[in-house]
């Protein structure tokens, strides 16, 4: 099974207004000189979407978002419904990132709601999961997956190609600490046996799964080139040009 690959840049709490327009310039000059045999998307801070979406006008660059929340409308202060983003011009909201789960508390019960009415709202979804370095230790990891990958559940037969997996050791996030491609393969494998438990399996070889944990210029070629392995989501890597287009490059190479 062939599939396309996707690199996406997670620009968490990072850049001004200026710098993140600067960078969506980059990145769509690096993306579109790839023709579409990578998908390149961006997720700025919620602040930042809307001069992003005028850099990446009139490109293939993907828009994201980071996160929203699981209503569409009501007395919910600070919050942002995917109902709102869709109206900004957002296609895909990431779901169930690690600093999510782990700095504010987000359940599964949650994620999943979050995950329901995105797809609702006519957004396409990033779920990222993946295990604590504890969990990795206790050899409980497959286990935190099918947990996760429950929250897979909230998808609808006619939607499942409009969801995309991340698998995000949180060992990995930030630490410049790479699983090994083969740990990533391991990972992934077990995801898209998972989510053909749930979804079936034509949705399991469609479905593009990601890696995230640390991925640069310099060990993505090697992730990349795992069969299960079918993108990254990048954080620190994802925030210059000179950092995101050798992945992007990476990935090119492998398609
Ligand atoms: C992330 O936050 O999704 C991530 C993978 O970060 P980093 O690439 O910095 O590890």
């Amino acid at each position: 099974m062939i599939r396309t690959k996707y690199i996406a840049g997670n620009w968490k709490m990072h850049l001004t207004k200026r710098r993140a327009s600067t960078l969506a310039r980059d990145i769509v000059a690096a993306a579109d000189s790839s023709d579409s045999a990578v998908k390149v998307a961006v997720f700025p801070t919620f602040v930042h979407l809307d001069h992003v979406r005028r850099n990446i006008r009139n490109s293939n660059v993907v828009l994201g978002a980071q996160n929203c929340y699981g209503k569409k409308e009501g007395a919910f202060t600070g919050e942002i419904s995917p109902y709102m983003l869709r109206d900004m011009g957002v296609q895909v909201v990431m779901l169930g990132h690690s600093e999510r789960r782990h700095i504010f508390g987000e359940t599964d019960k949650m994620i999943f709601e979050k995950v329901k009415i995105a797809l609702r709202a006519k957004i396409d979804v990033m779920l990222c999961v993946g295990e604590t370095l504890e969990e990795r230790q206790a050899g409980q990891t497959f286990e935190v997956l099918v947990r996760q990958l429950k929250v897979l559940k909230a998808v609808k037969p006619t939607q499942s190609s409009r969801i995309t997996i991340a698998y995000e050791p949180v060992w990995a996030i930030g630490t410049g600490e790479t699983a090994t491609p083969q740990i990533a393969q391991e990972a992934h494998a077990e995801c898209r046996r998972l989510v053909g438990k749930v979804l079936g399996d034509d949705a399991a070889q469609h479905i593009q799964i990601l890696y995230g944990g640390s991925m640069k210029g310099s060990n993505a070629a090697e992730l990349l080139s795992q069969p299960d392995v079918d993108g990254g989501l990048v954080g620190g890597a994802s925030l210059t040009g000179d950092d995101f287009s050798p992945i992007i490059n990476a990935a090119r190479a492998l398609s």
